[in-house]
């Protein structure tokens, strides 16, 4: 059976990603970073085929552990997800130096540290997916930092994916647009007048469901996408267009 880790996976995208990845046949490593009742209910609806691991991805010692965790459930892991992410919805102007610590630690640092840990883990054709955003492609001011803090994942993958190819491993960032998860609750939800105005961004109209980016991120992380590398595949319904 392959392995799969998910990181960010009791809630919102993460969570649908390790629903779906379960389904395609993964036994699903839900790693989570507080809410140890929402990653229980992802792994009792798995089954037997899944375990839950705590670990805050901004804290250096917390991402060895998981790595250490990984490695001591599997000797083979399939498919690495990095999908944990905060927000950090402030403009230039709002954004101090801790909130900037923190966002670079648990986006970027956090995923650089535990992909190089894995690595010797991760087989010839394995796959690494990296969750991004649309606003590494769609200026967003809004949240400056955060933004950067996705180009700095889509450029990792660029250049890891160049690196890991020659074995047949593929490195991609999936790109989500607006996803109605916990992370924009409070702005969206309950709110007809936001809910348009986050509608109206995306070509399709509407705001996206955390299982339309678990199906795209499960077909970079299938046998299929083989020949698809170091891109970035746009899941935000055509933000922007
Ligand atoms: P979410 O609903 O806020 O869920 C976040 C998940 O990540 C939770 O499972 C949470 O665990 C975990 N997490 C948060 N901080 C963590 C940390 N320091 N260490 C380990 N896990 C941590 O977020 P989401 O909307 O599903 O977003 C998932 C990914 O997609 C993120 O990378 C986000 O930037 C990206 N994305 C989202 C959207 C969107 O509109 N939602 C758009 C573009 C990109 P706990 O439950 O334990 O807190």
């Amino acid at each position: 059976m392959r392995t799969a880790l998910v990181t960010g996976a009791s809630r919102g995208i993460g969570r649908a990603i390790a629903l779906r990845l379960a389904k395609d046949g993964f036994r699903v490593i839900v790693n989570y970073a507080r809410d140890g009742a929402a990653a229980r209910e992802v792994v009792d609806r798995i089954g037997a085929n899944a375990v839950a691991v705590r670990a805050d991805l901004g804290v250096p010692e917390e991402v060895t552990a998981l790595a250490q965790r990984v490695a001591a459930e599997t000797d083979v892991l399939d498919v690495l997800v990095n999908n944990a992410g905060i927000g950090l919805p402030r403009p230039i102007g709002e954004v101090t130096r801790a909130d900037y610590a923190r966002l670079f630690a648990v986006n970027v640092e956090g995923p650089f540290f535990l992909t190089q840990q894995l690595l010797p883990l991760i087989p010839d054709g394995g796959r690494i997916v990296n969750l991004t955003s649309g606003v590494t492609r769609i200026a967003f001011p809004e949240a400056i930092a955060y933004a950067m803090s996705k180009g700095a994942v889509q450029t990792f993958t660029l250049a890891l994916a160049k690196e890991l190819g020659p074995r047949g491993i593929t490195v991609n960032n999936v790109a989500p647009g607006i996803i109605d998860t916990d992370a924009n609750a409070g702005w969206l939800r309950g709110d007809p007048e936001a809910q348009a105005r986050a509608a109206g961004r995306h070509a399709v109209n509407r705001v996206g469901r955390a299982d339309e980016i678990a199906d795209v991120v499960a077909f970079a992380a299938s046998p299929q996408a083989g020949f698809v590398t170091g891109t970035t595949i746009d899941a935000t319904g055509g933000g922007n267009l």
